[in-house]
């Protein structure tokens, strides 16, 4: 059976970024009736805290991604330290006593040679005396000795990877002050979990190498990996900075609707075209991973805005009629407020400027020379309730009364009696003014 996880850390909010590798994860085990996880990545105590576990809780409930079970990894930290155990016992992990500025100053030395800054091992010549010495001054961490053989796998969006675990430094698993590092707690938990497919960032693929070969030092069975390409900005720079705004709980403050969201985010990046769906079952029906690309992927959040539009647009009254309630509509004006007002909005706050404009009148926007004829206009006009032939007759008797025609006629009409230069058809707009345009 397929399983996936999504395993944030839950220091910081969710974003567009990390959204793709929830949904791409989430789709993965839906689409083969498989199960899902979400793992909270919470080694970290000091950085990981239970506000930010139920902000990611809360944003993906928002868009429907819904999990079969949660898994923490504070709670499994013995599990981590068994595994740590068995690979000692195998001689797979090593005790390591550099200072992080003694591990600079090697870097800095290697990188003036022109060498990759790999570690140098040196923690493995020696002796048990040296240890015992270098335990009573220093912390020491625990590394995982890599088979210096290449490292090789067919990801599921990159292709054939071939990595030479020479070209890496061990891995650091267990920190100085004792705290296990995500390497090692993610291949424990895939493996006892039985993940089978794990998607994520492509900043993850030199991980993902030496993961392969703690997976096998600890005797589990290797997923199926594949590593999707990292957003930049609409003209391709870096987006890491920017992510903090892109949270998703940013988003939804700004009106963007979870099937937009959900409907850019599930295709940006492949050759499929960026449909609004209308559902989740949808979205997964049409997903296919190897359609993804490895190149960045240009994500531009103004994307996000027409898609929601669209959405709204096509929304019956009952999905938004607590939000038109909200607004003061009456209910019997609800069902006429809602299909004027759905096609002129780009997000649901836009309705309540609508409202306004129906139940207060707008600032009327009238140029100079349309003054004179904007009055005579307005004096030709009743007060209401009005009907939906108000706008004909009106203009007509207008009309016929000033000569005018055409945009010069209904133009400054609309802007009188809206504020704007577009919107609704204004035969639609009539029946909905509950009061007189002029006041
Ligand atoms: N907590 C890790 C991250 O957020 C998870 C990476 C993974 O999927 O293994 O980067």
């Amino acid at each position: 059976m397929t399983v996936t996880r999504f395993a944030p850390s839950p220091t910081g909010f969710i974003h567009v970024g990390n959204l793709r590798t929830a949904l791409f994860n989430y789709m993965i085990a839906r689409k083969s009736g498989g199960t899902f996880i979400l793992r909270l990545d919470d080694t970290d105590p000091v950085r990981s805290t239970q506000e930010y576990a139920d902000a990611i809780m809360e944003d993906l409930e928002w868009l429907g991604l819904t999990w079969d079970r949660v898994e923490k990894q504070s709670q499994r930290l013995d599990r981590y330290a068994e595994a740590a155990d068995q690979m000692r016992a195998s001689g797979r992990l090593y005790e390591a006593f550099e200072t992080p500025t003694e591990l600079d100053l090697k870097r800095k030395k290697q990188l003036n040679m022109g060498r990759p800054p790999v570690y140098d091992r040196s923690a493995l010549a020696l002796s048990e005396d040296e240890k015992t010495r270098l335990r009573g001054e220093r912390s020491s961490h625990w590394r995982f000795l890599l088979d210096q053989q290449r490292i090789e796998w067919t990801d599921g969006i990159l292709g054939d990877i071939s990595i030479d675990a020479a070209s890496v430094s061990d891995p650091v698993l267990i920190r100085g002050d004792g705290q296990v590092l995500y390497t090692i707690a993610s291949v424990v938990d895939d493996t006892d979990m039985g993940v089978t497919h794990v998607v994520r960032g492509s900043d993850h693929v030199t991980n993902t190498a030496t993961q392969i070969q703690i997976i096998q030092a600890l005797g589990g069975t290797v997923p199926e990996f594949a590593h999707h390409s990292l957003l930049t900005g609409p003209h391709g720079e870096a987006l890491s900075k920017r992510l903090g705004t892109l949270a998703l709980r940013d988003l939804r403050a700004r009106g963007v609707q979870p099937m937009a969201l959900l409907s850019h985010m599930a295709r940006l990046g492949s050759s499929d075209p960026i449909e609004l769906c209308g559902s989740l079952e949808e979205l997964i029906e049409g997903f296919d991973l190897s359609h993804f690309g490895a190149a960045p992927t240009k994500f531009d959040e103004a994307d996000l805005f027409p898609l929601t539009a669209r959405y709204l647009a096509g929304l019956p009254l009952e999905a938004v009629a607590d939000h038109v309630a909200a607004l003061g509509v009456p209910d019997q004006l609800a069902p006429q407020f809602w299909s004027v007002v759905r096609e002129n909005i780009t997000v649901l706050g836009d309705m309540a400027d609508w409202w306004k404009v129906f139940s207060a009148g707008a600032a009327p926007a009238v140029e100079d020379e349309d003054r004179e004829f904007v009055d005579q206009a307005m004096a030709l006009l009743p007060q209401p309730p009005y009907g939906p032939d108000t706008w004909a007759t009106w203009t007509n008797a207008v009309k016929e009364a000033t000569g005018r025609k055409g945009r010069g006629l209904f133009m400054p009409l609309r802007l009188a009696v809206t504020g704007r230069a577009k919107g609704p058809e204004m035969a639609d707009v009539m029946p909905l003014m509950q009061v007189h345009p002029k006041g």
